[in-house]
């Protein structure tokens, strides 16, 4: 396939709107430099274009490049961009690859002429074997064309274990734009691919086919020391599981002499059932964590098997709290919600103490059985509507734009609170207050 060794590996822009969120969490293409890492070992010339900090335009960066090879990664809410590079991509010759979350569950999305390979699993090998000319019949995880008919190969589960260090040159060359809130620049570090449990309406579970797997924690504290960056972003869907390999890592980060800032998810449940652990985990340096509350009440925390209840949720914030450790609490606006369920989750703030909290209007994940419940509510199919800030199916007891009204008073009455306690003083308030006021009859802003 080699026409030339060029290959340019895509990232697309979150969103096109300026209510996106950029400058405030802004993450490292750590699957890119995975593949890059590949790549360059196998003698190709990669080159990684992040829409998220990028200057130079995607055509630009194509027509100086000409690549014989552009791969394009992205989430449901980018299916549009990258379908969009993936046909200027084709215009200009080059072979077509896609990959990422998305494709890993929704591949036929992207069934075009614009597109010649779609990548399902997390393993970046695949690739690789397609451009050493493999015959794609024997390449798992792959889904590609016969006389102009898709053929979808089986998707594997990827052994997490076999992944190459990243090459991080693209993250040192933006270490001015990668930031979680005010950990700038803040590096990802992957150690386990998908998560052993099972919340009903969370598809980060059935990545990697639904199996969970983890990288020997002596190998991520190893690249934890390499890496030049004292922020640590551990991109895991759940950190905090599996208390000895916690025990070992912070064990490790000790012996190596690492001091660094730490974020991660983890599990209220976890969390309010370790105090020690997670004590130890402060004093090498864990900063944040972003805890999945989802909900202020025991019935619907049961709806969506979190198996965790109110009480422990309050455990683990409070715990959190008195280590000096950042909460993020995560929260989730169900579809059913009254006006009065909106005030219960500014009311379980305040109550609780909670300095950050994030909220998210329940989406039924495509390619999901949660999906097909929703199907005749549905309102919209635009893929960049499952970003979690657009409502994408009917409320029950309520309109849409009512629907947002409150979801946007909350908001604002979050960030308000946010400004009034002097953190995340490094954004824009007025700009994001103004867009939420702007949006709270309908979104747009
Ligand atoms: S919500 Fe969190 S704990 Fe639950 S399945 Fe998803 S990643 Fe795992």
């Amino acid at each position: 396939m080699k026409k030339n060794d060029k290959v340019l590996l895509v990232h697309p822009e979150i969103s096109r709107t300026k209510y996106n969120f950029a400058g405030i969490i802004d993450n490292e293409p750590l699957e890119l430099e995975y593949i890059c890492a590949m790549l360059r070992d196998e003698g190709y010339r990669p080159y990684i274009w992040d829409g998220q900090v990028e200057k130079v335009s995607f055509a630009a960066r194509l027509r100086e490049l000409r690549p014989s090879v552009v791969y394009i990664c992205g989430r449901t809410r980018q299916e549009n961009f990258m379908k969009e590079y993936a046909a200027e991509a084709k215009s200009c010759g080059a072979v077509t690859m896609i990959g990422g979350l998305h494709a890993q569950r929704c591949y036929s999305h992207f069934f075009n002429d614009c597109t010649d390979y779609v990548f399902t699993g997390f393993d970046p090998s695949p690739i690789r074997e397609i451009l050493r000319g493999t015959p794609p019949e024997s390449v798992s995880s792959v889904c590609w064309k016969r006389d102009g008919k898709w053929i979808v190969n089986k998707a594997v589960p990827d052994d997490i274990r076999d992944l190459p260090r990243p090459d991080r040159t693209y993250f040192y060359q933006h270490s001015d734009r990668y930031r979680y809130l005010e950990l700038l620049p803040a590096a990802h570090v992957r150690t386990a691919y998908s998560c052993p449990y099972r919340c009903s309406f969370c598809i980060r579970n059935r990545m990697n086919c639904g199996v969970y797997s983890v990288r020997d924690i002596a190998d991520v504290v190893d690249e934890i020391a390499q890496i030049e960056c004292d922020n640590i972003y551990i991109i895991d869907d759940d950190f905090l599981f599996g208390e000895e390999r916690l025990e070992q890592f912070v064990k490790l980060i000790r012996v190596r002499n690492i001091h660094k800032r730490y974020v991660c998810y983890g599990r209220a449940d976890f969390i309010a059932a370790h105090p020690e652990l997670m004590r130890k985990l402060r004093s090498i340096g864990l900063y944040y964590v972003l805890v999945g509350i989802e909900a202020a009440d025991d019935r619907r925390l049961e709806v969506y098997s979190k198996r965790s209840d109110d009480a422990t949720n309050v455990r683990a914030i409070r715990l959190l709290n008195s280590l000096g450790i950042n909460a993020m609490g995560m929260f989730i606006t169900d579809l059913d919600f009254t006006a009065a369920d909106f005030r219960s989750i500014w009311k379980w703030v305040k109550r609780n103490d909670l300095r950050h909290a994030a909220v998210s209007i329940f989406t039924p994940e495509m390619n999901t059985e949660l999906i097909n419940s929703y199907r005749g509510r549905l309102i919209t199919h635009d893929p960049s509507h499952w970003d979690y800030l657009h409502v994408v199916a009917q409320p029950s007891e309520m309109s849409v734009r009512r629907y947002y009204f409150h979801y946007h008073v909350l908001l604002i009455r979050l960030f308000l609170r946010a400004w009034r306690q002097g953190i995340y003083d490094f954004i824009d308030y007025r700009f994001f207050i103004g867009s939420m006021v702007k949006n709270l009859f309908r979104f747009g802003g």
